[in-house]
Formats: structure tokens, C-alpha cells, sequence
């Protein structure tokens, strides 16, 4: 069955697959939705037998319905292979009683690996499929982790270029390393004097931009996103939740139809948007635990049905989930109202005149599948210890967050469910932080030199991506004003 995607505020722009992998944002500002969910067409049992390249066919050409079988299996091949350093892809590591999803074994040590590795093929394919000449250009704005994960997944491929902003005093020391050292004559990074929101929002004025996509299509380019709204990002997401279901299966931890959890630590609201999916679809799910950190507008929006982010932006120790504005939600709010385009245009219309909206009863019923949960800087802190001086198991930030909420969750319902909770970095991409909430911070050192005590506390040997960027040379240096980022870009392109 092929599948139609229609934009969450104009139901009568639609897209194919490939177009909205091509198009990122659709030209109303809205997202790309499938106008169906498809549900899995494979008994859970067969998947529990198939590796993680066999479930990304099964449950991606579901939702690409206009790539070939031929096309996809080739995009999977060429994305999940020896980049990740598990023939796994994503492990699933069993600690204190929950199932940690390790998304973070591709070259950026971090979750967004997971689909851009991927990203880049599915685009190149849809432009071959839709006849476009034009140079892709690639503009993400990121709170540190998709930037370094989108600049690894497009370096030197032919035909794109990608641009990346990120907050200047926004991202940790290694994320910064990462992201300024980056390789490929086709890639520009730049530092922004403002926090991750403004990076966004300038990034989006640039796509709705009608004169400067105009100079941009004179000069042979066009602008394409590789941030958590594409739906290129999104539906390899959704591959492993079934795959983790499908590894519980098979390793005899559930039985065929048990319901399980998932919590994921959420800040732009895409991974588990995914998880959303991937309940949709069938699989066996029962409670979408939603965990944020102290910027906790997901939570309060859970809880009242009114989602305002007119507050402080805290700086945290997760600081990829340091987002006021959750731009996937708009998605799941889209769904809640019955898929009223209008509806949700207003919504939205109002978040941005106002910087807030409030859902009526009957969409928050539709709310029923999540539970919203925040953890603060010291119960984040002090997870990572309790769960490393109980088994050994270390953790990042991040997933230390959805961990403590998930404990939270446990106290507050009694539901033993089994839990699978996304992981989405190492821990050695938050170094000082994790060194920290254990008690073994040594001032005097430098977040890359703290990486030998952590690897020899925890016995977790030093992923390849915190070797490389040790002794690479720094290659951006720009940096701007929030004011100044299209002249940036047209600067970049020669526009
Ligand atoms: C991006 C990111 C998140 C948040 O994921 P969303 O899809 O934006 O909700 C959580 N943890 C890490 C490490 C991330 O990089």
C-alpha cells in the first residue's frame, strides 16, 4: 500500500515519500505526516530471527513506500555496516532490572547516528528518483549532538553541503571538538552568540525564506533538513523499538505479545515520536514514559494540557534536551486532534504569537499512552552513582535522566512492565558530568584526559570517535550573531 504524507498544517500539501525526504519542512512550516500509520506486516516471532539491516527493510518499506526494495535494502547496507562497532547496531544491555538500548555504537558515539547514517542515502535516492540538478544544502541547527552526527553522515558525499549552527556556550567541550574538527570540503560550522531555540528558529526563517530560496535555486541549490522534522530521521528511528522488542524475544525475556515500556529521554520530542510510531504500528507497548530534564515543558504540558515555554532556559548536564520548543510534538498533536489540520495550525499559530497553547479534554485523552516525568541536575547526578555502585554500569547524562524518571514512574504506578530505556550516549561523550556524579572529577584535567580514569573506573573501553578528535586539527572557527545567520550562509554559498 503506498503511503501519502500531508503536511500537519494543510492536509492538501502532500508529498510523497521521497519528496519529504527531500523537502524536510513542508512549505506551509508545517511537518510531513503519513496520513496512515501502517501497521507491521511481519509475526513478531519472524523478526525476533531477522538482524538489524532485515527489521530496518521490514519496517522502513513500510513507510517509503515509493523507494524499491532494491533502493532501500541499498541505503540500509550502505548505513548500518562496520561504522558501528557492534554487528548488533544497537546492543541491549540489562541492568538493575530494565533493558538499556544502547543507540550510541555508530561514529558519533551518540543516538542521532542511528538515522543519519542513514539520512544522506535516502536523500540521495530521492533526488536521483525526483529528477533534481540542484546541490542539496543541508542547514541543521543543533544543541550539540545532530550537528557532529549530520556533519559525519554528509562529509564528501557528492552533490551536498551542509551547514550546522550551534549554540556557542551551548554544547559541551567535546561536542565542540567534535563538531569544529569536522573533515569535508563540503562542510561549514558555526557558533551562534544565542541559545539552541534562536539557532532554530533563524534556521526555519531561512527554509520559509521565499527570496533567498529564490537566489539559492538561481545559483543552482536547494535547502534540505536533516533535523529530527524530516521524516527521513523519524522512520529509521522507529527500527529500534521493534528491534529491541524483537531481542527480548528471542532472548526469552518476554513472551510473543507481551507488552513492554519505553522511556526515552526527550528533548526535541522525535525519539520518542518514534516509540509513538512503533506502538502504532503494533508493537506490543503499554506506557511512553517521556523523561526530561529541569527545562521540563514536555512534563508540564503532560500534566495541565498546557504547553507554554515562556520560562527560563536552564543550562543542564543533558544539554541535547535543553529545548523549550519540541518541534516533533507537533506531530502527536496533530494526531490528538483527529488529525484536524486546522486545529493544529492554530495551535501552532498560537505557540509562536505566544509561546504557548492549551488542548481541549478530548485531545488530552489521546495523551493517555504517555507519562511525562523530569528528573533534576542532582537525581540525574545521582542515578549515574546508584546505578554504577549497584551493578557497574555506567551511563551518560541523558539516559541518566530517563533512568531516574523511569524510577520515578515505578514508585509512582507500581507497573513492572518490562522497560526497555533508550540510551543515547556514551558515556564518554559527557565525561566530566558522569566523572563527576561518581566522584572521581579531577579538575586539573581536561575533559579529554578524564576519558583514561573513566575507561579505567568503568572497564568500558575508549570509542573510536574520542580517539580521532584527541589530536585532529580545529578547521571552523566562525561564529556569528543570531541576527547574522543568513548572511552567513549566503557567505558560505557565494550568494
Ligand atoms: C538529541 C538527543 C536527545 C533528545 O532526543 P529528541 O529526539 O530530540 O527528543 C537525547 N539524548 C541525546 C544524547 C541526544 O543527542
Amino acid at each position: 500500500m503506498s503511503i501519502t504524507y500531508v503536511s500537519t498544517r494543510d492536509k492538501n500539501n502532500t508529498a510523497t515519500a521521497s519528496q519529504a525526504v527531500l523537502q524536510g519542512l513542508a512549505k506551509d512550516g508545517g511537518l510531513y505526516v503519513p496520513t496512515a500509520v501502517p501497521a507491521l506486516d511481519v509475526p513478531l516471532s519472524d523478526l525476533s530471527q531477522m538482524d538489524y539491516r532485515q527489521i530496518a527493510y521490514e519496517v522502513m518499506k513500510l513507510f517509503l513506500t515509493d523507494y524499491t526494495e532494491e533502493e532501500l535494502k541499498g541505503c540500509i547496507a550502505a548505513a548500518y555496516d562496520d561504522k558501528f562497532d557492534t554487528p548488533e547496531i544497537a546492543e541491549l544491555k540489562e541492568a538493575d532490572g530494565a533493558y538499556y538500548l544502547e543507540l550510541f555504537h555508530g561514529r558519533t558515539i551518540a543516538f542521532k547516528d542511528m538515522a543519519l547514517s542513514i539520512l544522506p542515502h535516502l536523500m540521495i535516492t530521492a533526488a536521483r528518483k525526483n529528477a533534481i540538478k540542484d546541490d542539496i544544502v543541508i542547514l541543521t541547527a543543533t544543541s550539540g549532538d545532530t550537528g557532529k552526527a549530520a556533519l559525519a553522515g554528509f562529509a564528501d558525499v557528492a552533490g551536498t553541503k551542509i551547514i550546522v549552527f550551534y549554540p556557542k556556550d551551548g554544547v559541551s567541550d567535546i561536542q565542540k571538538r567534535q563538531m569544529v574538527t569536522q573533515k569535508g570540503d563540503n562542510t561549514f560550522v558555526v557558533g551562534i552568540d544565542g541559545n539552541f531555540d534562536q539557532a532554530q528558529t533563524g534556521v526555519k526563517q531561512m527554509f520559509n525564506d521565499a527570496a533567498l530560496n529564490e537566489a539559492m535555486s538561481r545559483a543552482g541549490y536547494r535547502f534540505s533538513s536533516a533535523n529530527s522534522i524530516n521524516i527521513g530521521r523519524l522512520v529509521p528511528q522507529i527500527v529500534y523499538y521493534v528491534a529491541s522488542y524483537a531481542r527480548l524475544l528471542k532472548d526469552g525475556k518476554i513472551t510473543d505479545g507481551q507488552a513492554i515500556n519505553i522511556t526515552v529521554p526527550t528533548g526535541n520530542f522525535g525519539n520518542i515520536l518514534a516509540a509513538y510510531y512503533a506502538k502504532e504500528m503494533g508493537l506490543p507497548v503499554h506506557k511512553l514514559i517521556c523523561a526530561s530534564n529541569e527545562n521540563k515543558v514536555l512534563f508540564d504540558f503532560f500534566s495541565s494540557g498546557t504547553y507554554d515555554k515562556n520560562r527560563d532556559f536552564i543550562l543542564t548536564s543533558s544539554p541535547s534536551m535543553d529545548i523549550l520548543i519540541s518541534s516533533n510534538l507537533e506531530r502527536l498533536i496533530y494526531r490528538i486532534c483527529g488529525n484536524d489540520d486546522k486545529k493544529n495550525a492554530e495551535l501552532m499559530g498560537a505557540l509562536s504569537a505566544g509561546g504557548k497553547y492549551e488542548i481541549s479534554d478530548s485531545m488530552k485523552q489521546g495523551l493517555s499512552d504517555f507519562y511525562g516525568g523530569f528528573a533534576t541536575e542532582e537525581e540525574t547526578s545521582a542515578e549515574i552513582a546508584r546505578l554504577f555502585d549497584q551493578t557497574g554500569y555506567i551511563i551518560d547524562t541523558h539516559t541518566a535522566v530517563a533512568s531516574a524518571v523511569y524510577g520515578k514512574y515505578r514508585k509512582d504506578t507500581g507497573d513492572d512492565t518490562p522497560t526497555v530505556i533508550a540510551s543515547t550516549a556514551s558515556p564518554y561523550k559527557f565525561t566530566r558530568s558522569v566523572m563527576r556524579a561518581i566522584g572521581k572529577d579531577d579538575a586539573n584535567k581536561s575533559d579529554l584526559e578524564l576519558t583514561d580514569d573513566l575507561c579505567a573506573v568503568s572497564g568500558v573501553a575508549i570509542p573510536p570517535a574520542i580517539d580521532e578528535i584527541k589530536n585532529a586539527p580545529v578547521r571552523h572557527t566562525t561564529t556569528c550573531a543570531v541576527d547574522e545567520m543568513q548572511d552567513t550562509v549566503k557567505n558560505f554559498l557565494g550568494i
